[in-house]
């Protein structure tokens, strides 16, 4: 007992890792990507340490296939430069260097330490994060005892400072050093816990959670950007739908994440936008290409919905009031998340071209099929209709519609101003901005 206490005081405060040995976990030096292991091979071949880091490590060792291959090494990023014939310095505040092998690009970090004098006092958030260290520091400074594993791959062994390695065997979620004081330096931990938790199938350390839910409204101090990039990871992982229901059941969805924060409150909302993330999920799974713009656009659609009712029973007009509760609902996101423009216009479309899927007569429909954001459009109006919110009986139309001969097409049409299409208004909007298409006389799609 004695015994285990002393060795543990020890292994905490040591410097020398618990060293892994191939037979221990099995990773070989094929198993890493051509890029990475040719990184190393330089690096060592000139003298430098350097090492597979990170999530690599931590997928391979749990048969996971890792998405990307970071290496760190003791070189410092010019040397790194120098030596990897087609590379590239990137950053300013940090400099890293790209490696690239043919289509992989392998990022090199050098080893860095966190710095005590560079916290904000008043947040604890880490201002600069720049200062080299050695090896010790730099799996200090990594965020959780499972991705602070480094494997040699010229020795293929794995070194383990912080008891990674059997974190990894209890499937447990753990922070180096004290939860509070890490996720007051960079509360984009928090997601992150609960983002691999989700895509490991891995129980987050009660300690590690337990400040979560209070330190939650430090995301607000999150700059928007990297707010935003944080969640495109958290929404393209392919475990989107598990991350966000981590998020509800342990009430983490409060200020953790903005954008879901509102929408998971509106009953008809969270069936919709649970759609949408299990759809996406599977697309991921697939291998399908997604579009974040699609999501955004669900997962934002119920508000704009909101907005947009708000705006008709004050008596505007139906499309104006549309244009103007999209742009009323993404104004207050962007504000928190910044959501890329090349995002937004997509999003606005897709939006926009809803109420125009009513339009089953005339000449619209067709114009209607060659809109270049028809096909997303469709899909949108495919996924309203089967949490409800819109007439299966219209997207089945759609459906039909496309897929019809010429003949067939013909058959389909409406008459006319009848079934199916929401009596229009008579009144002319005013305002500006892309009009009223519903109104006009056709040839429509004229945006
Ligand atoms: P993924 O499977 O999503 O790639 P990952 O752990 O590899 O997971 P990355 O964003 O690629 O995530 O980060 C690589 C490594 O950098 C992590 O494994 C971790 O060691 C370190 N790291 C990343 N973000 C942070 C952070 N916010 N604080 C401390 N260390 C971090
Ligand atoms: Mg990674």
């Amino acid at each position: 007992m004695i015994r285990k206490l002393i060795q543990r005081v020890f292994r905490l405060g040591r410097t020398e890792p618990e060293v892994f040995p191939l037979e221990s976990h099995g990773i070989r030096r094929e198993n890493i990507s051509y890029g990475s292991r040719k990184v190393c091979e330089i690096l060592q071949a000139n003298g430098f340490h350097a090492y597979v880091v990170g999530g690599a490590v931590r997928d391979l060792m749990l048969g996971v296939v890792p998405k990307d291959f970071d290496v760190a090494t003791d070189a410092n990023p010019e040397d790194v430069h120098r030596l990897v014939r087609r590379s590239r310095l990137i950053g300013r505040r940090f400099k890293l260097v790209h490696a690239l092998f043919g289509d992989e690009i392998v990022e090199v970090s050098t080893f860095r330490a966190s710095a005590p004098g560079e916290v904000d006092e008043e947040t604890g958030r880490v201002l600069r994060d720049n200062v080299y260290g050695d090896r010790v520091q730099d799996a200090a400074r990594r965020d959780f005892t499972m991705n602070a594993l480094y494997y040699d791959p010229a020795t293929q062994t794995v070194l383990d400072y912080h008891r990674g390695v059997r974190d990894l065997q209890r499937k447990v979620i753990r922070i180096i050093g004290d939860p509070r004081a890490r996720f007051r330096e960079d509360p984009v931990r928090m997601l992150r816990a609960v983002r691999l938790g989700a895509k490991l199938g891995f129980t987050i350390d009660p300690k590690t959670r337990a400040p979560i839910k209070e330190l939650a409204d430090l995301m607000g101090n999150v700059p928007p950007a990297r707010l935003f990039d944080e969640m495109l990871k958290l929404l393209l992982s392919g475990h989107a739908s598990a991350c966000v229901q981590r998020l509800r059941a342990d009430g983490l969805h409060h200020g953790l994440l903005p954008l879901l924060d509102v929408i998971l409150e509106q009953p008809l909302g969270e069936k919709f936008v649970n759609l949408a993330l299990a759809q996406t999920d599977e697309r991921v799974r697939l291998d399908k290409p997604v579009s974040p713009a699609f999501l955004f656009a669900a997962l934002l659609w119920h508000e704009v919905l909101a907005a947009w009712k708000a705006r008709e029973d004050a008596g505007e007009n139906r499309i104006p009031a549309l244009y103007a509760a999209m742009d009323e609902v993404l104004d207050k996101q962007t504000d928190k998340l910044a959501i890329p423009r090349r995002f937004t216009t997509t999003m606005k479309e897709i939006w926009a071209l809803q109420p125009r899927l009513d339009s089953r007569s005339g000449r619209r429909p067709y114009g209607l099929l060659e809109h270049p954001r028809f096909r997303a459009a469709y899909d949108f109006l495919a996924l309203r209709a089967e949490s409800g919110e819109a007439p299966g009986e219209l997207a089945e139309w759609w459906r039909r519609f496309q897929e019809a001969t010429p003949e067939e097409r013909a058959e389909l049409l409406l008459p006319a101003r009848a079934g199916g299409e929401k009596r229009r208004r008579r009144r002319r909007p005013r305002g500006n901005g892309p009009g009223p298409q519903d109104a006009g006389p056709p040839p429509v799609l004229a945006d």
